[in-house]
Formats: C-alpha cells, structure tokens, sequence
C-alpha cells in the first residue's frame, strides 16, 4: 500500500471507527481523558487509535476479523481489516504484557497507565477535574467515567507509576510517555504533581516523557518541569472563541494570549516542535479557524496535533459524530503545507501524542 492510501485509510478509521465485535480486540478503555473508547490498530508503517465504541462505529464499512487459529495465543493473533467486506490489510493489535501484572498492594496495572500506540505508555495522574461537576466542563470529555466505571484509580502515586513504566519498558519496550492529569483546585494547575511523579518516572527507566495541563497562573511554573520532563502539551481544543464558549467552558475562560504566553515559554525550555496542542474538528468551527489557527501555533514553534472529534460514550458530545473524512483530509493537506513551509515533523518531536501518533492524521500527511 503506498503512503497516500495509508494516510487516506487511517483517516477514514479515525473518522468512521471499526467494528471488531468477535475480532476478540481489546477495544480500549470505555472512557478517560484523551481519545478514549478506542481500540489500537498497527498497520502498513503507521498507528491509529481507532473508535470502536461509539453509536456510528456500527455504521462503518469497516471491519476487524481475526484469522488466527483457535490455538494461537493471545501475541501471535493475526487480524485483517476489511471495508464493505473486501480485505484492505492485516493489522496487529498491541499487546501489553505489563498490563496483566499487579502491584504489591494488589492493584491491577492495568488500572495504574495502559500501552497507547505502539510504545507509549500513558496515563492520568490524577483522574479528577476541578470543572467535572460544573458547567465549565469540556463537554467531549470522559475523566471522572472510567473512575465510575472502576477501570483506573483516582490518583496514581509516583512510585506506582515508577514501578509501571519500569515494566512496561522491560516487557513491552515503551519508548516514551504520556502523563496527563485533571485540573487541580490549585494555581499549578496540577503542574507539581506531573513534576514529582515524571521524575519518579524519570528515575526509574530514564524514558522519554511527555506531559499535558491547562496554562497555569504563574508561566514559572513550567519551568518546574524543566530537568524532569522532555516535552508538554497546552491544548486549547479550539481556535474559535465561541466554539470553545460552548463546548470547553474553562478553557475559553483562558484568554488567547495566555496559551500563546504559555506555548511560547514552553518552546523556550523545552525547543522547537517538543511543545504541542490538541485541536478538534468537527465542534462547530470553520476549516479555516483549525488552518490560520494551526499556522499561528507552528510559527511558535507548537505542533497542532488535530485530531477528529471522539464522541465517547457516557460524555456530553457522545450522541455527535465526528467529522466526514473528506473534511479531515482537506485540514490535514492544509496544515502539512504549512508543517512544511517551517520545516516542522513530528518525527523530531522526544515523546507523548506527537511521537506516537495515533489519535491524529497529520503526521501521515507530512512530507
Ligand atoms: S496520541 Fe496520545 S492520547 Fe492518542 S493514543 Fe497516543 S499517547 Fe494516547
């Protein structure tokens, strides 16, 4: 398959979803904080994490079977996956060995960060939000539902997380991860405790490690991350004010240039296209807010991870279905112009969604 196929298939499966009922895939965590509801499909040189929860995936004229015989344990499983029932490709399926193991206390690891993409191992640090039970909450948001459903815990503690990602690296070869956390009450916004546990993290396996929260009062305390963390995301979600008015009350509480501030100090420490922020399509904005946006961000030097909207189940948008792939691939031919005119790729970026990519097309897309 050549890349432009590739790109234009991981597309439409990030869009469109896959069915895998009786494929017998892990179809991912039925919510968090990220893209979740997802199941991970390895394919012809790239990753996607594609929907395989939500109400449209049933619509999808994509399929997952599993053509490995009944013998075959739970690795060496061999998947196709197939559009109005005509095989496209073989696709592998991730598995984590680390995930089946428990810490002392008992506590299933599977519940402490999970394998996301190929190699990144990713977790929330803290799985509550300051804005869930108010009308601030980011409505495509799913923290505080996998801690109802009992899928996570509410805070993982920096020796957990160390005893995690040392295993994960030695049984599964992660490479890099990704912490993220609900906004604390305080001005570090959850700043300190990414810093103290990344360092644990750091300490114990001395990965990669990429982390996400909201722009804090005082931009010093980025720099608190400095010795212990390689790159971060400051996601604003959306360009458009009155989008994020309506859907991401919090963040549009942030005025612009407070991000900008942020990216900008962020860019200074941590360098070129090691900073990031997730924007989503298909909320209600113009093509034109995501491109003019995304330039503004790759002039400073952040890369625009866009990502189509993940309606999961249980969150306020899960009845929405995310945008046609048509439109995706229009924005992400857009934007790789302008990733190119700055000579920005994510291959350069050290760790965290940019490095594995999975939830977005863009980076399939540059060139
Ligand atoms: S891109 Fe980020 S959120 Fe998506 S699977 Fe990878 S690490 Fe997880």
């Amino acid at each position: 398959m050549d890349r432009d196929t590739v790109k234009i298939l991981k597309t439409e499966l990030l869009c469109l979803g896959a069915k895998v009922s009786g494929a017998d895939v892990d179809r991912g965590r039925k919510a968090g904080a990220g893209p979740a509801a997802g199941g991970m499909f390895i394919f012809e040189g790239t990753v996607a994490n594609v929907p395989t929860q939500s109400w449209f995936v049933s619509q999808s004229p994509y399929s997952v079977y599993n053509i490995s015989s009944e013998y075959k344990s739970e690795r060496q499983r061999r998947y196709v996956l197939t559009k109005d029932g005509e095989r496209i490709t073989e696709i592998s399926v991730p598995i984590a060995r680390f995930q089946k193991l428990k810490t002392r206390d008992g506590i299933p690891y599977y519940k402490i960060a999970l394998l996301h993409g190929a190699d990144c191992l990713a977790t929330t640090t803290i799985q509550t939000c300051v804005y869930w039970n108010t009308p601030k909450r980011c409505k495509f948001c799913a923290i505080e539902l996998s801690l109802l459903n009992n899928a996570t815990i509410a805070k993982k503690t920096p020796e957990q997380l160390a005893e995690v990602a040392e295993a994960a690296k030695r049984l599964d070869k992660v490479t890099h991860v990704t912490l993220t956390t609900g906004t604390t009450a305080t001005p570090d916004k959850g700043i300190n405790y990414l810093a103290e546990t990344a360092k644990a993290i750091k300490e114990a396996t001395g990965l990669p490690i990429h982390v996400q929260f909201e722009p804090p009062d005082d931009l010093k305390m980025i720099d608190t991350l400095h010795e212990v963390v390689d790159t971060v995301g400051i996601h604003i979600e959306s360009f458009e004010p009155a989008v994020l008015q309506r859907i991401a009350k919090c963040k549009s509480d942030i005025p612009f240039e407070r991000y900008v501030a942020a990216w900008k100090r962020a860019v200074e420490i941590f360098g070129d296209t090691q900073v990031s922020t997730y924007v989503i399509a298909g909320i209600g904005e113009s093509d034109e807010s995501i491109i003019e946006g995304s330039r503004i961000a790759v002039e400073l030097g952040v890369y625009p991870f866009i990502v189509p909207l993940r309606p999961i189940p249980g969150s306020m948008l899960e009845k929405e279905k995310p945008p046609e792939p048509a439109r995706m691939q229009h924005l992400y031919e857009q934007v790789a112009d302008i990733l190119h005119d700055f000579g920005m790729q994510w291959s350069k970026n050290k760790a965290g969604c940019v490095r594995c990519r999975a939830c977005s097309g863009l980076p399939d897309f540059e060139y």
